[in-house]
């Protein structure tokens, strides 16, 4: 009896006698045990009550056992839904109350303030703690070390992940057993993910990026993983060495290039880096190349629709795009109901067996942004070249129309990133009496030096049209981020709104 996504990316775990994590304390665990662990969390689900469909929702540190617990949700037939450890107990109780999980696995020194919480919409509090310690741990040690998986077909459901939500609720992504299947061969066969990769994952686990890109694939391929907590520069300087792949977003690699120990030596053993879940700067994608000899390829997806495109492995990994659609992926680029010309900007829709399958219980936003014949508005900005290269150029809501102007913040960030003092910077519309929104921009300053604001007005003068020129300019010391490395516009246009009104 099959079970679509287990049976390829989970079962042939079983049995092999060989590593499969290494752990940042030197470690190991191999691939037989690790599909021991996923049988007995999966036979502890069972004897929790869970139902093929029901969800799990899981707010735990990263550690081998979160891992597994996604392999045994998939295992039981239940659909797996994690959560970002940085949600306050006010954002659970939405989670919860929306997700109406079966189980909730979290943090059992949480466990005074959760256990009610969860009891009020139903759910069974379930502790896991970051060292694999725990009530479900515990339940785990007295089920069998084998599980027979349940049948599940490509349709059915295997994860829910709620989306960052920066403007409204977050809305949960729901995310077959095809669409993340699909997804990871493509991306395997793309990449060349092979069983003598070691890849180091330092990404979260909650989310797509760490969980279904680099997990999956790796998983899926008969690989191994360095698994870390979190990006360390230290315990990643130390892992690369012996790791052929890194799977990371952009940050990492501006905290890497800001140490001296990354050399080309220190990556002699690297085939391949990558680069995702937000911009990454075509500077440091050359000033990477310059000091390793490497190429990053950057590559571009999201919740909903796991990856879409990607730059080559053997082609031309061109700074500053995310490359072209995946094998099987279709990818448009729309502007008032037609494809663009090559150039031109517009909103990128896709379509393929990656995109989800909805939004959980959301009929009326799943109608908005999944077109009836399956093509999803994606929100992002972009242009393609007419060899095929996408180029994102921002959100569609970070869009500045000013006295009926359109500005792409891109474009001005460009400009500004490449002026002396600038480590990088955010451009936003802010409220403006006269001209509806007006430009603004926030600049991060050099460790060295701050940027001169004359100078900055004069470079843009000189280069960019006049309805482009930022009204108003504030220093940073750095720019605000989420967990995935994304600058947050929202909390900026927050912190901003008043610059021209009162
Ligand atoms: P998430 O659902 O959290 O993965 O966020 C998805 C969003 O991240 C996309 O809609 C893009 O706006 C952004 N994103 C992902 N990859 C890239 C990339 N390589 N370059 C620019 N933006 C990206």
């Amino acid at each position: 009896m099959p079970n679509t996504l287990f049976d390829r990316v989970f079962a042939p775990l079983a049995g092999q006698d060989r590593p499969l994590l290494h752990l940042a304390d030197g470690s190991q665990i191999s691939a037989s045990a690790f599909a021991v662990l996923v049988a007995r969390l999966a036979g502890a689900l069972v004897a929790l009550g869970v139902q093929p469909g029901d969800r799990v929702a899981v707010q735990v540190a990263k550690s081998p056992e979160a891992l597994a617990l996604y392999g045994a949700t998939v295992a039981a037939g239940a659909v797996f839904l994690p959560l970002n450890t940085g949600y306050t107990a006010a954002e659970l109780d939405y989670f919860i109350g929306n997700a109406t999980p079966r189980v909730f696995v979290g943090d059992p020194a949480q466990a005074a303030a959760l256990d009610p919480l969860c009891a009020t919409h139903g759910a069974r509090f379930m502790g896991l703690s970051g060292h694999g310690s725990g009530s479900l741990m515990d339940l785990a040690a007295r089920q069998e070390a084998a599980f027979a998986p349940v049948d599940r077909s490509g349709a059915d459901l295997a994860a829910i992940l709620y989306t960052s939500g920066t403007t409204g609720r977050s809305k949960g992504a729901m995310l077959s057993h095809d669409n993340l299947l699909s997804n990871a061969r493509v991306l395997a066969e793309l990449w060349r993910f092979t069983d003598a990769d070691v890849l180091l994952h330092a990404l979260p686990i909650f989310h797509t990026h760490g969980l279904f890109v680099a997990s999956n694939v790796s998983l899926l391929t008969g690989g191994q993983m360095v698994f870390l907590p979190g990006f360390d520069t230290e315990a990643v300087i130390a892992a690369l060495p012996k790791s052929t792949a890194m799977m990371g977003v952009p940050t990492f690699y501006t905290r890497l290039l800001d140490d001296p120990r990354l050399t080309r030596d220190l990556v002699g053993h690297m085939r391949l880096f990558i680069s995702g879940s937000a911009p990454l700067l075509s500077e440091t994608h050359i000033a990477f190349e310059d000091r390793t000899g490497l190429r990053i390829l950057e590559r571009y997806g999201m919740t909903e629709t796991n990856m879409n495109t990607s730059n080559p492995y053997d082609g031309e990994r061109r700074a500053g795009t995310v490359g072209m659609a995946l094998p099987g992926v279709e990818v448009r680029i729309m502007a008032d109901g037609q494809e663009v010309a090559p150039g031109e900007v517009g909103v990128i829709e896709v379509r393929g067996p990656n995109v989800f399958q909805g939004y959980w219980q959301m009929p009326n936003k799943t109608a908005e942004d999944l077109r009836p014949d399956g093509w999803f508005i994606t929100g992002d900005l972009a242009t393609r070249d007419p060899d095929g290269y996408v180029t994102i150029v921002g959100r569609a809501k970070d869009l500045i129309i000013t006295g009926g102007y359109n500005v792409y913040p891109k474009e001005v960030e460009e400009l500004l990133d490449t002026l002396p003092g600038i480590a990088e910077s955010a451009v936003i519309g802010v409220p403006h009496p006269d001209f509806g929104e007006a430009v603004f921009a926030v600049l991060a300053r050099t460790k060295a030096m701050a940027p001169e604001l004359d100078q900055v007005r004069a470079a843009v003068a000189a280069s960019l049209a006049k309805f482009k020129h930022p009204k108003g300019y504030a220093v940073v010391d750095t720019l605000p981020r989420n967990t995935m490395g994304k600058v947050q516009k929202a909390e900026l246009r927050k912190t901003h709104a008043r610059q021209f009104t009162s």
